[in-house]
């Protein structure tokens, strides 16, 4: 007779893996299921892990976790052709415990934390491919696998298979997200000496910072570039949404090597060796994309049910709370010996009531609007940057006549009623 578990979960990145370990905790007998050799060996991240969510999961893991540097300064580029605005935020409470976040590199990580999870009681299967739910009388009862004696069954399967999750696709949960509800990303690891980073980034022993790349760095298609720093490597990506690479005919491997060779980004990297080159696509629909997330015996968390938060670039942390919220929808299932969907259904509540439902209805209209307005990214970082120069540069001409030359510039006034209704549009947006 096939195996049966209480729970099956699909996928160990941060969402299944923390559904697994609060779920062995409370003494669940669970299988977390992973393809890859071994958690974290095909999954990619920019690189920042939120602590607070981390935390809630088991208290003060930075103390043996394979983090890389906690982060102390967060910068932002605001990137024209040769020139670049920068403003940061760096704060020395991030320096110490508890710590803001942290730098890290996923295929340790990952390995590190569903090793947690495995300590607590859960069952680790890895390099085993979740084919298709086994659905019984309208109830999903179980996975098929890609092993010989394939198929386990459960009283409830968690799908945790990232972006574009093809289990929930089959279920009919979702079809084939848009091009412009998803992101490609491409970036790399970059082997750099410690004490070259720390000098170069202007650290302290183990602090880390991270710089945030708009505008030239995409060719103002809607998205990002990124640099954050390792104990002794670099992450350096690119993300843009696939709708903006089709339309502009861009490859994304020409976008990250026109990143490295920017004139403004190109020193920080200077002697760097490179170490992996990773692609991998972000899911960035927001609220509007969430597809159906609960049916009878059956629940879907992190990437697959969509929860990123582009704007913020906040990923990992929904991740994890979503499997958290789920494991404790599970265990209250549990108790009641009732696995229905309208029972389960109090997963989603909870999501949605969460700040992972609410910063994604925040930010319902955002990646939408500046995708069909790409004005912001084409047109206003280069004028910001033109602007600065103007006033920055001293030439012997007054800073009145120097302001007039700036507004002039701005365009006509039609142009500047335009501006300003995108600055009121970009607000309403946003807030
Ligand atoms: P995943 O991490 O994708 O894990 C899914 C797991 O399921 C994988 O281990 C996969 O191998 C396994 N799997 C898939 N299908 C099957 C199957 N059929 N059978 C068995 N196993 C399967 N977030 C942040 O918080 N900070 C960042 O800095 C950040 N930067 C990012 C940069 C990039 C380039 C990318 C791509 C994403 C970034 N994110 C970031 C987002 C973040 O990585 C994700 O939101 C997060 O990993 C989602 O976790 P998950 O567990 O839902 O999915």
């Amino acid at each position: 007779m096939a195996e049966k578990f209480d729970v099956i979960i699909v996928g160990a990145g941060p969402a299944g893996t923390a559904c697994a370990y609060t779920l062995a905790k409370a003494g669940v007998n669970v299988l977390l299921m992973e393809r890859g050799e071994y958690p974290g060996s095909k999954n990619v991240m920019g690189g920042v892990l939120y602590r607070k969510t981390m935390e809630d999961i088991i208290p003060e893991f930075y103390k043996e976790a394979p983090v890389e540097r906690p982060i102390v300064e967060q910068r932002f580029m605001m990137l024209d052709k040769e020139s670049a605005i920068n403003f940061s935020y760096k704060g020395m409470e991030w320096a110490q415990e508890p710590y803001n976040n942290f730098t890290v590199l996923r295929a340790k990580f990952d390995q590190w934390f569903a090793d947690k999870a495995v300590q607590q009681g859960a069952l680790l299967l890895n390099e085993t491919v979740a084919l298709q739910c086994i659905v019984e009388n309208g109830k999903v009862v179980g996975v098929k696998t890609d092993r010989p004696d394939g198929d386990l069954y459960a009283d409830v399967v968690v799908l945790a298979d990232g972006v574009n999750s093809l289990l929930a696709k089959s279920l009919g949960f979702h079809k084939e997200f848009r091009p412009d509800e998803v992101a490609l990303a491409v970036m790399e690891v970059l082997k750099l000496d410690r004490k070259i980073i720390e000098d170069r980034f202007n650290l302290e022993g183990d602090h880390g910072c991270t710089i945030e790349i708009f505008g030239d760095s995409t060719k103002g298609i809607l998205g990002t570039a990124w640099l954050y720093t390792n104990k002794d490597s670099l992450n350096i990506g690119v993300g843009t949404m696939l709708s903006g690479l089709i339309k502009n005919k861009i490859k994304p491997y020409e976008l990250l090597d026109y990143v490295k060779n920017h004139p403004m980004i190109r020193p920080y990297i200077q002697g760097c060796e490179q170490q992996e080159y990773l692609a991998h696509l972000i899911p960035e629909g927001g609220y509007r994309s969430i597809p159906k997330i609960v049916g009878n015996g059956v629940l879907v968390v992190g990437d697959a049910a969509q929860l990123v938060n582009a704007i913020h670039r906040e990923g990992s942390n929904m991740a994890m709370a979503s499997g958290v919220m789920a494991a404790e929808t599970i265990l209250a299932a549990k108790e009641a010996g009732d696995y229905s969907e309208k029972m389960l259904d109090g997963y989603r509540i909870n999501l949605l009531n969460s700040f992972v439902g609410q910063d994604l209805k925040k930010y319902k209209d955002a990646t939408h609007h500046f995708e069909k307005f790409p004005q912001y990214f084409e047109q206003y970082i280069p004028m910001m940057n033109k602007a600065a120069s103007q006033m920055f540069t001293v030439d012997g001409s007054s800073k009145w006549s120097k302001q007039k030359k700036i507004w002039s510039d701005l365009g006509s006034a039609k142009d500047k009623w335009k501006m300003a209704r995108d600055l009121m549009n970009a607000w309403r947006v946003m807030k």
